[in-house]
């Protein structure tokens, strides 16, 4: 379908696409990769008045050293970021799951931004940046604050955004040699969304785990910490993983659609949180 038809706007700078966010109101939305939000306007299930483009801000589009944490620019795009060396380096899971969305033309578009800014709970990024427990900067006519990940994501496509506000930056933590990492992802074809996705980040000490953080995609919502598998792993040996994974459904809500029901979403939380911890230990 076509979309409604829409005025359009293009950010010169963040301050100006605040200001224009602050004119035209609720009738406006930010445009990054428009990835996401042309295909549900195409769908007509959203119609803006008027697009407002961030793509002039290159300003936006940047991986920095932030000392014990990376700083990733939110027009930075999910093909820049499977490609960064930084990235690959310092946070591994950020540039092997942004290689791993949708096709390479929704790479070489979509956003960092962008697909925490949507808050599909299908989306693959935000449940990675949940685990490493980064944050998200924000900034709106007020200035500019701080959002954990894990205050970030509210409800299904809500997220802590307020109506003039863009994100500017996302930050994750450098992990030490000592910490290793997965994302797996189960979907019919590899290009497609994530029916079940688990990040895990597990902290390796003196030949047992010391701690590990899992969070799960399109098992509720919002992204969802498996924190019953997190607590029995803290401080276990390694072959407490099997048991341990069973609990990782325990707290969620998942859908049944047409691509999986919540049952079979359960049984794949399991034995994916297993093998993503698994992976993580041998990474
Ligand atoms: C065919 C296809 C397959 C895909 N497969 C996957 C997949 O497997 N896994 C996955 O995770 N994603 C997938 N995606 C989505 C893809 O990752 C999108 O790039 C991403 O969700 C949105 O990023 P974007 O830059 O395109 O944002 P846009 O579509 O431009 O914007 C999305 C929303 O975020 C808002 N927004 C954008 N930038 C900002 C900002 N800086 N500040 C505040 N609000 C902002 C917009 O107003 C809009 O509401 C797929 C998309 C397509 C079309």
């Amino acid at each position: 379908m076509i979309p409604v038809a829409f005025d359009y706007e293009v950010a010169e700078s963040v301050d100006h696409a605040i200001e224009l966010l602050g004119q035209y109101g609720d009738e406006s939305k930010l445009l990054a990769g428009g990835h996401s939000l042309i295909p549900i306007m195409r769908l007509r299930l959203a119609a803006p008045a008027v697009l407002i483009d961030l793509g002039k801000l290159e300003n936006l589009r940047y991986v920095r050293d932030g000392g014990d944490h990376l700083k990733i620019g939110a027009m930075t795009r999910h093909r820049d970021l499977a490609f960064n060396e930084m990235v690959a380096q310092h946070c591994g899971i950020v540039g092997y799951t942004a290689g791993l969305l949708g096709d390479p033309s929704v790479q070489h578009r979509g956003t960092i931004g962008g697909t925490l800014s949507h808050g599909d709970a299908s989306g693959d990024m935000p449940s990675v940046i949940t685990a490493l427990e980064g944050s998200i900067v924000v900034q709106g006519p007020n200035g500019e604050r701080v959002v954990k990940a894990a205050d970030f994501f509210q409800d299904y496509l809500v997220t802590d955004l307020g109506e003039q506000e863009v994100v500017t930056e996302v930050r994750v933590p450098k992990l030490n040699g000592n910490t290793g990492w997965s994302y797996k992802k189960f979907s019919r074809r590899s290009q497609d969304w994530a029916m079940v996705g688990v990040a895990a980040v597990v902290e390796r000490s003196n030949g047992s785990i010391g701690s590990a953080r899992i969070a799960l995609t399109a098992m509720g919502a919002t992204p969802l910490r498996a924190t019953s598998v997190e607590q029995a792993l803290s401080g276990a040996p390694r072959d407490a993983v099997a048991e341990a994974a069973q609990s990782a459904d325990e707290g969620t809500s998942p859908a049944s659609d047409s691509a999986a029901s919540a049952e079979f979403r359960r049984h794949l939380a399991r034995v994916w949180t297993k093998r993503a911890v698994e992976e993580a230990l041998s990474r």
